[in-house]
C-alpha cells in the first residue's frame, strides 16, 4: 500500500499515522519497538540536518532494515525540505515520501516550488506533503499568527496537485510554553475545503484531546520529532551522571527505553 493510499483510508477512517523522527540507531530502535508491540503502521521521518548527520544512504538502509527486522509497516517521509534538489535525492534514494516546505515564501513562489517537486515526485509514485501558513519552527515567534485560510488553502491545493496539506492551526514545532489550544473549528473548514488529508507538526506536547479531535476533523498525519529527541539525551545524561560506566552498549539501552515509552504514548492516544 502506498503512503498516500493508506492516508486516504486513514482520513475515511478517521483515524492518523503518527510520523516520528528519528536521529540514530537509538532513537529509529526506539519508535520501532512501540509500533512492533502495538502492530502499528508508523511513518519514519528524517530532516536535512538529520540527513546530513547519518548520510542518505545509510539513513535510508537503516530505515528499510530495521522495518523490516521489526516487522513494522512503514513509510520513509523527508520532512520540511526547502530544497527541490534534496526533495529529488531523496526520492532517488528511495523515499516513499518528501515534503516541501516553501511556507515561508509568497504564496505564487509556495505554488511554484511545491507543483515542481509534485511533478518530480510523480515520476517515482511517490507522495508530497506541503505547507501552507505560518507554523513556528524552533526558535521562531511561537505569537505570531499565520493560521491556514480554507479559501487561498484550496487555490493552493488545485495549483499544486499536492497530496497532503501540514497545516498551521496553533501548533508550534520544539515545547510549548503555555498549553496549545488548536483551532478545531479552523481545522474542520479546511477539512472540508480540501478534502485531502491533512498533517499536524509539532504534535509534542498536544494534550491528547486536542490530538484526537484534530484527528476527527481531518488529520490523518501527527508529526513527533521534540519529544523523541528530548526523550533519549534525558536519559543519556541522567545514565552518564548516575554512575560512572561510560560503555554506549550500557549507556543506550536506557535512552532507547525512554523513545520507547514516549513513542508509545503517542501510539496508545489513537488506539
Ligand atoms: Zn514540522
Amino acid at each position: 500500500m502506498t503512503l498516500k493510499e493508506k492516508l486516504s483510508e486513514a482520513r475515511q477512517q478517521k483515524s492518523a499515522l503518527f510520523a516520528f523522527n528519528f536521529y540514530n540507531l537509538e532513537t529509529l530502535k526506539g519508535v520501532l519497538r512501540a509500533a512492533a508491540e502495538r502492530e502499528r503502521a508508523i511513518i519514519l521521518q528524517l530532516t536535512q540536518s538529520s540527513i546530513d548527520y547519518m548520510g542518505l544512504t545509510p539513513a535510508v538502509s537503516l530505515a528499510r532494515a530495521l522495518l523490516s527486522e521489526y516487522r513494522v509497516r512503514g513509510w520513509i517521509h523527508l520532512d520540511h525540505s526547502n530544497s527541490i534538489d534534496l526533495c529529488h535525492a531523496c526520492l532517488d534514494a528511495g523515499f516513499d515520501s518528501v515534503m516541501i516546505d516553501a511556507s515561508e515564501r509568497p504564496f505564487a513562489k509556495n505554488i511554484k516550488i511545491t507543483r515542481q517537486v509534485v511533478r518530480l515526485a510523480e515520476t517515482f509514485g511517490a507522495h508530497v506533503e506541503a505547507e501552507l501558513g505560518y507554523v513556528a519552527k524552533l526558535g521562531q515567534d511561537t505569537e505570531r499568527q499565520g493560521f491556514t485560510d480554507p479559501a487561498r488553502a484550496r487555490i493552493f491545493v488545485d495549483e499544486t496537485g499536492v497530496d497532503a496539506l501540514a497545516v498551521a492551526i496553533g501548533s508550534a514545532h520544539g515545547f510549548y510554553r503555555g498549553e496549545p489550544k488548536l483551532d478545531l473549528t479552523l481545522l474542520q473548514k479546511i477539512d472540508e475545503t480540501l478534502g485531502i488529508p491533512l498533517v499536524l507538526h509539532g504534535g509534542s506536547g498536544i494534550p491528547a484531546p486536542q490530538i484526537r479531535g484534530a484527528v476527527e476533523r481531518g488529520i490523518c498525519k501527527v508529526n513527533v520529532a521534540t519529544e523523541i529527541k528530548n526523550a533519549f539525551m534525558k536519559q543519556v545524561k541522567r545514565s552518564v551522571n548516575e554512575n560512572d560506566n561510560i560503555d554506549l552498549r550500557t549507556v543506550f539501552p536506557p535512552a532507547i527505553k525512554a523513545v520507547e515509552a514516549i513513542a508509545a504514548s503517542k501510539l496508545d492516544i489513537l488506539a
